[in-house]
Formats: structure tokens, C-alpha cells, sequence
């Protein structure tokens, strides 16, 4: 570490300039406080910045997925289409750090390696790839649940000649594939989303698929400005359900886009075979969704799933892709839902194969290509569609060190625990944005994004304002949300056996399987850090000293 690389105290800094680090930053400015971001990226924009696949794009209503804590900005602010793609989302990430002159005090293009407290002076050591030292009262993690790619570790994976990409970090200027014949791996949202716009473009796409997914018309289309006036005149109301709901999306832009809001409220078990049947003849893959038994029941599961099956095999030509595109032996809604746009229509295609691991799965890569089990295939390139290591990733990453030299993976051995998903004992005035234990990757992203966001930032105001030097989670505090998270979390549907999902980390060989993000609610969420803090700060310990 290069000491004559320190900079001068800050009073906070935060790592990541995505959306969390971005509002992050302009907070922590109107507070008065002296703030520094580090970003590895080039720019802002974290998750729409690395994400540039073809088909990147979002699946919560983008008058939803936007910030509302400026009127003026979301009163200006113009979407084009229901669910907004990727390079729009970038845009928009980008006008937020010019309208509030955000980027003057991020630092991109650096890396943070190392976090480790510093007991004596009751503040953080924050190093990076470049050799700087930073030392700040506040470290605030806005690094991202999704940002740390994941590239499984494949005999022979060096070996291939051709160009690989990973979906999580496309190259900017995109990639060309006409006359290609291309490879992908990994058939969750992020190739859903990519192989229709692939296979449009490529000589030949070849798709290996290891678990099919359930994955539903997502009905995408542009919005009319009648459409966008009207909800930007209900924008209070809009934001303030909410906050309140279960996941942070209301629907408000689905009912638009076609696909039909839906409130659960039949029994799928009540319902005759006949009756099924005639559902899916008038209503497709959406013949399922106003069942509220489905999740809670695996018997009603199992006839949803059935449903599905036979929607799929109406959509796919061909009867034997068909069956190797069907889920079975999971149930729907364990995993993140998916949707997508003409996904299994593109099975149809000539230039498509679908190769299904299940039948014989993938032993090596070569020079040319794959081979699996069931044979040999070739292609120009690999592109690796296999996620992310969710929640925990970023944060391990960094080499976080805490009081009397407790490492967090050290703390974390077991899994994540975390009081609220805020703050972890033993980590004194540092803090999570939509870290494990909160809702999280179970809601819209900028719903949460926003609420911790403003906790973190009233907290610190309230330390401020009470010359309160530290604040840290309480154990006692931490073993009991773990746990209440895990409480509410069994019998879900997401933590069910035969579930294997990036939530519980299953994705990622060796870590450690506990489900991670808090299934509550951000509505009851968000009541019950108020309650935290109305009751003085509940379950955290407050300090006016150096310890
Ligand atoms: P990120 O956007 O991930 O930003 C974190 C930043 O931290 C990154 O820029 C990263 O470079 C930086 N960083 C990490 N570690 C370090 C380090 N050590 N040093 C320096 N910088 C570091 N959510 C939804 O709610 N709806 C959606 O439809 C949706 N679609 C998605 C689609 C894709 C393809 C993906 C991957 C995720 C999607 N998400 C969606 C989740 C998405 O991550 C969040 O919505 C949101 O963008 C997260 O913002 P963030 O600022 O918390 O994190
Ligand atoms: P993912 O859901 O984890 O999917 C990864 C895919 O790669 C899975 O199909 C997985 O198969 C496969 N895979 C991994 N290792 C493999 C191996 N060794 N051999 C064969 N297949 C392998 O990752 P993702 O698609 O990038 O999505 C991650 C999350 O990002 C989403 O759940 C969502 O939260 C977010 N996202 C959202 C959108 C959106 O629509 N807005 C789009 C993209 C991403 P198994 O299932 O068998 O492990």
C-alpha cells in the first residue's frame, strides 16, 4: 500500500456509482458532508452500463423503475416504452448525474481491494487498484447485487479460439454476429433476453441449456404521451402505493402494455382438468395468473405447471424442442420470474438448436466449440450467460475488515447476516444499500434503492446533528432479524428443495446455502425500519467517542 497516496479525511465515502451510489451521493451533499464515490466503470449507470447485451432491458414498468425523489425530474423525464431497454435506462442514469452535477465527485475507473476499520481513529481505510489510500468516518457499499459476473469454471475453457463474451460485461460497441455461428450458456433472464435478438442476427445459434426457465410474454410496446401525462398527473399516488406494496411495483404500466394486472384470488386446486384446459385455450401462458394457491400450494403448483407445459408445447413446432424447453420438477415462482419476447418462438427458427443438458450435459469446451455428452458443437463464439454472484459478491470482494480484525467473509462464513440488511455487527459506521437480509432483488430495485438510501442519509443527519461519532448493529439485534428473515422466508415457494436459485445462492459451487434476500415486503419493510427508528434507534449501538 502506497502511503504518500492518502487523501484527506472524508466524512463519507461510497463505493459504486450506480443508482444507490448516485442518490447516495446527493443526499450525503445536502447534508453538507464532504463525500467521494470510487467506481470501477467509465461512467455511471452500474447494472445498465455493464449489461449492454443485445435485448438488455427492464421488467418492471419504467415509470416505475425511475427515481421519484425529484418531481421536476420525473415530471421531465420522457419514457418510450412500457419496459424501457437498456441504452434508454443508461441515458436516463446519465441525466441524473448531470442534473445534479453528480459527477465531480465520483472517481471511475478505479477499483476498491481493500476496507479494513480503523479502531484508533474510529474510521474507515478504503485502498484501491490504483495504490490511493482513502480514510472516511462513513464507508457506505453501494455496490450492487448484481455486479460481481459469474463464469463457470469449465474443463477446457481457455482452449477456445473463437471471440467469448460474458453478458454481464458486453463490450460497448457491441458485437456483430452476421455470418457467425454462435454458442450460448444459460438460459435465465439474461438469455431469455438475448437469444431471440442473437438468433436474428447469427448464421446459427446454438442454445445449451442446463434448467429450462418459466418465462412469460413480457407484451413490451411504446407508450403514448396521453398514457405518460396521465400517470406523471397520478405520480404521488403512483409512488406512494408503491411503497406500501409487496414488491414495490403497483402493475400501473402493465395494464397498458397488455398484459393484465392481476389480483390472485381463485384456487387453482378447485378447478376441473376441462376447466384448465379451456383456460389455456383463451388465455395462454396467462391462464395462470389469477390463481393465489399456486404459491402457497405445491399441488396447485404442479397443475399451473402443467398448464404451462401445454401452452409451450402449442408455441414450440417442434415436439422434441418442445419438451426439452418444459421445466419440471421445480415449482413456478422459485426462481426470479422471468418474461420475454418471442423467446420460444424462436425455437422455431431454422438457424436456432436447442441443446438440452438435462439429456447429457456439457464436458468440455475445445478450440472449436462444446462438447457434451450427447456430442459435439461447433461455433465462432461463446457467449456466457451464467449470471452473477447475487447479494454477496461485491461485498466479499473488497476484502472488508472490521473491528479487532474480523473479516467479513470471516463473519459471513455461514452466509450473510445483517440487522435489516443495513449493517453488520462489527462493521461500525458502514453501510449496505439493498444489502441480504432486506427486500431487495425481490423488489423494484429503485423503490428499495430509494428507501435505504433515505435511511442511511437520515441516520447519518441524526448523528450529526447528536455529535454521535459511530453507530453500529447490536449482535442480539442481527441474530434476531436473521432469524425473522428466515422466518417469514420458510415455506415460500423460493426456498422450497428442489428450488436451486441465485436468491439462495445455489448457482455459485460452495456458497453457502441460505436464502438471502428478505421476503416481507417493502411495505412492511420499510414500516419496520420507521419503528427502528422511533424507538431510538432499536437494535443499533450509538456512540459519542472513540471506543
Ligand atoms: P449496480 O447498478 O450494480 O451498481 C453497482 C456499481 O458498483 C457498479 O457500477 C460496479 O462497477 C460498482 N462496484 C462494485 N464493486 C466495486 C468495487 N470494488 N470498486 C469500485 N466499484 C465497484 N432490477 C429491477 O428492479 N428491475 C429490473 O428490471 C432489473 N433488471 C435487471 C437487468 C439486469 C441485466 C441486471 C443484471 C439487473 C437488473 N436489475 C433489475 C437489478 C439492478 O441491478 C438494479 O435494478 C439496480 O440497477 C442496482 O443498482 P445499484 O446501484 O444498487 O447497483
Ligand atoms: P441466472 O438467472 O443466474 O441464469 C444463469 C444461467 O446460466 C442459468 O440458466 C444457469 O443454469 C446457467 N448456468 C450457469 N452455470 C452453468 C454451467 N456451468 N453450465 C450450464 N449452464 C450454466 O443469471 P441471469 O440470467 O444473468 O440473471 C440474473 C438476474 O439478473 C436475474 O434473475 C434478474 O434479477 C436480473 N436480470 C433481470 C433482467 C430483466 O428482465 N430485467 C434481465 C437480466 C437479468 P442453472 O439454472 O441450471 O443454474
Amino acid at each position: 500500500m502506497v502511503e504518500e497516496n492518502r487523501t484527506p479525511p472524508l466524512d463519507a465515502l461510497i463505493v459504486g456509482a450506480g443508482f444507490a451510489g448516485m442518490y447516495m451521493l446527493h443526499k450525503l451533499r445536502q447534508l453538507g458532508l464532504s463525500v467521494r464515490v470510487l467506481e470501477a466503470a467509465k461512467d455511471v449507470g452500474g447494472t445498465w452500463y455493464w449489461n449492454r447485451y443485445p435485448g438488455a432491458r427492464c421488467d418492471v414498468p419504467s415509470m416505475e423503475y425511475s427515481f421519484s425523489f425529484s418531481d421536476e425530474m420525473q415530471q421531465q423525464w420522457n419514457w418510450t416504452e412500457v419496459m424501457a431497454a437498456q441504452p434508454e435506462i443508461l441515458e436516463y442514469a446519465g441525466q441524473v448525474a448531470d442534473r445534479f452535477e453528480l459527477r465531480s465527485s465520483i472517481q471511475f475507473e478505479t477499483r476498491v481491494t481493500d476496507v479494513t476499520y480503523d479502531e484508533a481513529q474510529c474510521s474507515w481505510r478504503v485502498a484501491t487498484d490504483a495504490g490511493e489510500v482513502f480514510q472516511s468516518r462513513f464507508c457506505i457499499m453501494a455496490t450492487g447485487c448484481l455486479s460481481v459476473t459469474n463464469t463457470p469454471v469449465i474443463e477446457g475453457a481457455k482452449s477456445f479460439v473463437g471471440a467469448i463474451y460474458h453478458t454481464g460485461e458486453w463490450p460497448h460497441d457491441g458485437v456483430d454476429f452476421t455470418g457467425k455461428s454462435v454458442g450460448i450458456i444459460g438460459t435465465g433472464s439474461s438469455g431469455i433476453q438475448a437469444i431471440p435478438e442473437i438468433a436474428k442476427q447469427a448464421a446459427h445459434l446454438t442454445v445449451f441449456q442446463r434448467t429450462p426457465n418459466y418465462t412469460m410474454p413480457a407484451h413490451n410496446k411504446p407508450l403514448t404521451d396521453e398514457y405518460q401525462q396521465e400517470a406523471k398527473s397520478n405520480y404521488a399516488d403512483i409512488r406512494q402505493q408503491q411503497r406500501e406494496s409487496l414488491a414495490g411495483i403497483i402493475g400501473y404500466g402493465f395494464g397498458f402494455g397488455g398484459a393484465e394486472p392481476t389480483e390472485p384470488t381463485d384456487e387453482l386446486l378447485q378447478t376441473t382438468a376441462s376447466e384448465r384446459m379451456a383456460l389455456v385455450d383463451k388465455k395462454g401462458f396467462g391462464a395462470i395468473h389469477r390463481f393465489m394457491d399456486i404459491g402457497l400450494d405445491m399441488n396447485a403448483n404442479e397443475m399451473a405447471c402443467d398448464m404451462y407445459r401445454e401452452q409451450l408445447s402449442r408455441v414450440v413446432d417442434d415436439a422434441e424442442t418442445a419438451q426439452g424447453l418444459m421445466p419440471r420438477n421445480y415449482p413456478i415462482g422459485c426462481k426470479r420470474p422471468v418474461i420475454d419476447t418471442q423467446y420460444y418462438q424462436t425455437f422455431n427458427r431454422d438457424n436456432v438448436t436447442l441443446v438440452d443438458l438435462r439429456q447429457g450435459g456439457i464436458e468440455r469446451i475445445t478450440e472449436t466449440g462444446i462438447q457434451t455428452e450427447q456430442g459435439a458443437f461447433d461455433f465462432d463464439v461463446l457467449i456466457y450467460a451464467t449470471g452473477f454472484d447475487a447479494m454477496t459478491g461485491a461485498l466479499l470482494q473488497m476484502n472488508i475488515c472490521g473491528r479487532d480484525g474480523v473479516a467479513l467473509s470471516k463473519a459471513w462464513e455461514a452466509g450473510p447476516r445483517t440487522y435489516l440488511g443495513l449493517q453488520v455487527h462489527g462493521f461500525p459506521n458502514l453501510f449496505m444499500i439493498t444489502g441480504p437480509g432486506s427486500p431487495s432483488v425481490l423488489s423494484n430495485m429503485m423503490v428499495s434503492i430509494e428507501q435505504h438510501v433515505d435511511w442511511i442519509s437520515d441516520c447519518i443527519g441524526h448523528m450529526e446533528q447528536n455529535q454521535l461519532r459511530t453507530i453500529e448493529a447490536t449482535a442480539p439485534a442481527v441474530e434476531e432479524w436473521v432469524a425473522h428473515v428466515n422466518e417469514v422466508a420458510d415455506g415460500n415457494m423460493m426456498t422450497v428443495p428442489s428450488c436451486n436459485s441465485w436468491y439462495l445462492g445455489a448457482n455459485i459451487p460452495g456458497k453457502p446455502r441460505i436464502f438471502m434476500p428478505y421476503v416481507g415486503g417493502v411495505g412492511v419493510y420499510r414500516q419496520k425500519c420507521d419503528e427502528v427508528v422511533s424507538n431510538g434507534y432499536e437494535g443499533f449501538e450509538l456512540a459519542n467517542s472513540k471506543k
